[in-house]
């Protein structure tokens, strides 16, 4: 779907919400219905009318990117030129609510706004409404996720080729992340994880100064942006030869991470998929070390709607773009984790850049 579609379907929406109006704030949604990829930047969205603003430092930039919208520059932030633009407009149309991205606009930044507006346009918090159209991928988007995820696949062949014992996480991530900008990515979706032995029992151990020992797992998590889209990557190797534990444990992890991805098709809840790869990991005695959510939505950012997880009510539908990603962490012992990144297909689920999940020893 083109920007103006994008648009269309946002003002559809805007009535059965009570909104005269839309105020998009956050750079992510700004360019998924304008295209404009700078960081100062404000749109808004009424049922005739697209606008968008910007400062004088984008003005070549605005020119070259933005679609299918007016657009004002100022001096002034484009929140406060927004601001201007509902006090000046609002007579006419009958501008009374405004819908604002509450999780995207600062306490002062709302107070601000709504002392700039007249009395008669009130704030109002919108619901999520462009992260709801997000969930779901076009063509385009998809083509664009899988050019990223091989691109960020083919960084784990530069860490197989550098983790070694002695040497430090950064430098397998720094290998990695030249590689990638060499490969012509823009930038990493997030700080590449390298943990390796105990620290591989931190979900979230970016990689450290901290040498890889002679024995244990290497949890390797990574993405690129390229073309504005994230991709997320996650595979476990072992330095050195596993025991039988650490073969068990990643087994499961790896049952649990295939079981999940064969559950995906459209209808299915989140939290299904979640508890399917929770059962198994239970199943072994192993689910009180499988400590956060199975998945998330990727596009525009790394993490973005549908949380896959236990308690989520969204139900899976054609074209979303979500992680699998479960993980056993043992403190102080190690850790496991494998993720795909997935489309969710007609016939189930398609891995946008297939890789062997079988554990290598290094
Ligand atoms: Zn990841
Ligand atoms: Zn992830």
């Amino acid at each position: 779907m083109d920007h103006a579609g994008r648009q269309t379907r946002l003002q559809n929406l805007l009535a059965s919400h009570r909104l005269d109006a839309l105020l998009i704030t956050h750079p992510a949604n700004v360019r998924y219905l304008c295209g404009f990829t700078g960081s100062a930047g404000a749109l808004v969205i009424t049922e005739p009318r697209v606008v968008f603003f910007t400062d004088g430092r984008y003005t070549e930039q605005a020119r070259a990117e933005v679609q299918e919208a007016r657009t004002l520059v100022s001096r002034k932030t484009p929140l406060a030129s927004a601001g201007d633009w509902l006090t000046a407009n609002g007579r006419k149309p009958g501008l009374k609510a405004v819908g604002i991205e509450g999780e995207h606009l600062t306490v002062a930044e709302q107070i601000r706004l709504k002392e700039a507006l007249p009395p008669g346009i009130r704030l109002r918090e919108s619901p999520p409404l462009v992260e709801r159209a997000r969930m779901v991928k076009d063509e385009n988007e998809i083509a664009r996720l899988r050019a990223a995820a091989v691109l960020g696949a083919s960084l784990f062949d530069v860490a197989l080729k550098t983790i070694r014992p002695g040497i430090k996480e950064n430098e397998v991530a720094a290998e990695m992340e030249y590689a990638a900008r060499q490969s012509g990515a823009e930038g990493m979706s997030f700080e590449t994880i390298v943990a390796a032995g105990p620290r591989s029992a931190l979900p979230h151990g970016r990689a450290s100064s901290a040498p890889i020992p002679p024995r244990g797992f290497v949890v390797c998590d990574f993405g690129v942006i390229l073309a504005g889209y994230c991709s997320d990557m996650t595979r476990t190797v072992h330095v050195g030869s596993p025991g039988v534990q650490e073969h068990r444990m990643y087994e499961a992890v790896r049952e649990a991470q295939q079981a999940a991805v064969g559950a995906i098709r459209p209808g299915v809840g989140v939290a299904q998929i979640d508890r399917v790869a929770r059962k198994i990991l239970q199943g072994k005695g192993l689910g009180k070390y499988f400590t956060h959510s199975t998945g998330h939505g990727v596009g525009l950012e790394i993490h973005e709607a549908p949380r896959v997880a236990a308690g989520q009510t969204e139900d899976l539908q054609l074209g979303m773009a979500i992680t699998v990603e479960p993980g056993v962490y043992l403190p102080e012992v190690g850790g496991v984790r494998i993720e795909d990144l997935v489309v969710v297909t007609e016939r189930g689920a398609e891995i946008l850049a297939p890789a062997s999940k079988e554990l290598i020893t290094i």
